[in-house]
């Protein structure tokens, strides 16, 4: 099957309403260094294409409850640079336009730019994350990943599509996207909602981390020493996590944006992912 139930791990503090998860590719090459899918995709950061996946799509579609929605993509970004040239997604997305799926678009790329029309028939949001504007830190964090004022960009056009837009500032990291935090959230002022995550470490996200940022990896793996550890990942300790939640919501409320926060124990409102933005 290659439209699976979101979460099959059930992490404690996901707070999704239920929903199924496609990942179009295997693996993502944007090579963010934050990652997490390193730790259960083998060569994580290769891109490989499914096989059989659009007839297999389309069958599954055929039975699909359309009561769900179908989130692209959680373990994979659905547009690697690969996808301009093999339009797997755009496929992907003229199947949903043809079974009605209802879709929630995730992605660090400019490529869905090209696939306007056809997402502006779908019952669908898009979102983009973007963790800094600051275009020097994030090539360093986000190696392969377009620009994120190309992503801001191709989003507004989505907007301007009709399509309702969302956004991830995740993850915000001390010391260093988070002092970008109000440059970042002034550029996404025009989205609907707008979801954020604290920085969690596991070994490999570390190790990625301290070979680009030795200096500033010394002040956080001591401010996370003393963080909890939830589900193999390791936080920020929870007052310094829930002050930086509290300002963050704050300052995107008074943007007349709504707020909601991912895996951190905190609230969120109406939903924490923006699903409630894909029409019925
Ligand atoms: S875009 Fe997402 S899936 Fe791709 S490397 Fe970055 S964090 Fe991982």
């Amino acid at each position: 099957m290659y439209l699976r139930p979101f979460d099959p791990w059930k992490a404690k503090l996901c707070t999704c309403p239920f929903k199924y998860t496609l990942n179009v590719y295997t693996g993502c090459d944007h090579a963010c260094l934050y990652c997490y899918i390193t730790s259960y995709i083998p060569r994580a950061f290769r891109v490989r294409t499914k096989e059989g996946l659009l007839p297999k799509l389309e069958r599954e579609l055929r039975k699909f409850d359309r009561r769900y929605i179908v989130a692209l993509s959680y373990s994979s970004d659905p547009y690697p640079a690969v996808e301009r040239e093999l339009g797997i997604t755009r496929r992907v997305l003229e199947l949903f336009r043809r079974h009605n799926v209802r879709c929630l678009l995730l992605t660090k790329s400019d490529i869905f730019e090209r696939d306007l029309d056809v997402l502006s028939e779908l019952s669908c949001a898009v979102g983009i994350t973007v963790t800094t504007v600051d275009e020097t830190k994030a090539r360093l964090l986000e190696p392969n990943a377009p620009s994120p004022m190309n992503r801001i960009r191709a989003l507004r056009k989505a907007r301007d599509a009709g399509i309702p837009v969302y956004a991830r500032i995740d993850p915000i990291i001390p010391f260093y996207t988070w002092e970008d935090f109000d440059k970042t959230l002034n550029a996404l002022k025009f989205v609907s909602h707008i979801t954020v995550s604290t920085l969690k470490l596991r070994a490999d996200i570390r190790k990625r981390m301290e070979a680009k940022f030795p200096a500033l990896m010394e002040t956080l793996n001591s401010l996370y020493k003393r963080g909890e550890r939830i589900g193999g990942y390791r936080y920020l300790p929870r007052g310094l996590r829930f002050q930086i939640l509290r300002e963050a919501e704050k300052r995107i409320n008074n943007a007349g944006i709504t707020f909601g926060s991912c895996r951190e124990g905190y609230h969120s409102y109406p939903s924490c992912d923006g699903s409630h933005l894909v029409p019925p």
